[in-house]
């Protein structure tokens, strides 16, 4: 992967047609020298509703979830393959949404990275833990465990195509971001656990973004982090000057020093 800053929004199950017409109106032109990435997943249903307006603008657009099959009898389910046909290139892969809602298991999660990393799409792989978890000091043993659970038996080649997301639950969509403290700790702990498990060289490499609550007026404290190398983007993705602010912060942050290199 190449290493740069990522500003990615997860429109959950928000935005009607009008609601990204003028997305895309308050957004603007974000040029194109950029050496930041804007990606966004909107709701499956709208995935190619975007997709024309997101080539011109080079934003790469991907799903929220993902079936752990390619095809066949798996009704609702998004297949992997198909996201690609429909122009996808990445997937979010265990939103926390998914795991408390939907008792996805680390099991089920890493089934579905598996497959998703096989069929050629990036995957935004998400963690972190719960208030209760936190406040009984287990944050790094919950983090830990998703992570080797959720990762595991990912051949070496495809390694490069895994992105980390950490997102405490307790800072989803509550207006309570970690502090960039907070959050530097903990990518500082899942790098050294990517290190353990594939190696120092990639794990170095393996972009970092953090989620939850982040809007315009907390990400440029969070991107100076030395670790922390993007942001996952629910509430504040959803409006295009809101985007776009976030997206000015990563361009300026990616024009100072201190960026991980691919
Ligand atoms: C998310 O859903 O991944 C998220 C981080 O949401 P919010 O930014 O609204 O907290």
């Amino acid at each position: 992967m190449t290493a740069r800053f990522y500003i990615v929004g997860n429109w959950k199950m928000n935005q009607k047609l009008e609601d990204i017409n003028n997305f895309f109106k308050d957004l603007g032109d974000l040029g194109n020298e950029r050496q930041y990435e804007a990606w966004l997943a909107p709701q499956a249903i709208h995935l190619t509703t975007l997709l024309e307006k997101a080539n011109a603008l080079n934003i790469q657009i991907g799903s929220q979830n993902i079936s752990d099959n390619d095809s066949g009898a798996h009704t609702g389910e998004i297949s992997p393959s198909s996201l690609i046909d429909a122009g996808g290139s990445f997937t979010l892969i265990g939103h926390s949404e998914r795991r408390s809602i939907y008792k996805e298991s680390n099991d089920f999660i890493n089934r579905k990275t598996l497959l998703s990393l096989e069929k050629g799409l990036t995957v935004i792989f998400c963690c972190g833990e719960t208030l209760e978890e936190r406040e009984k000091g287990m944050t790094e043993s919950v983090v830990a465990y998703q992570i080797e659970e959720g990762l595991k038996d990912i051949p070496s080649n495809l390694r490069e195509k895994v992105i980390v997301a950490y997102e405490p639950v307790w800072a989803i969509g509550t207006g309570k971001t970690a502090s960039p403290e907070q959050a530097e700790e903990v990518h500082l702990f899942i790098r050294s656990k990517l290190t353990e498990l594939w190696d120092g060289t990639l794990s170095h490499k393996v972009p970092l973004l953090y989620g939850g609550s982040v809007k315009p007026a907390n990400v440029e404290g969070l991107l100076i982090k030395p670790n922390i190398d993007g942001a996952l983007v629910g509430g504040a993705s959803l409006k295009g000057a809101d985007f776009r602010a976030l997206c000015d912060a990563a361009d300026k942050r990616s024009k100072l020093p201190g960026q991980l290199q691919g």
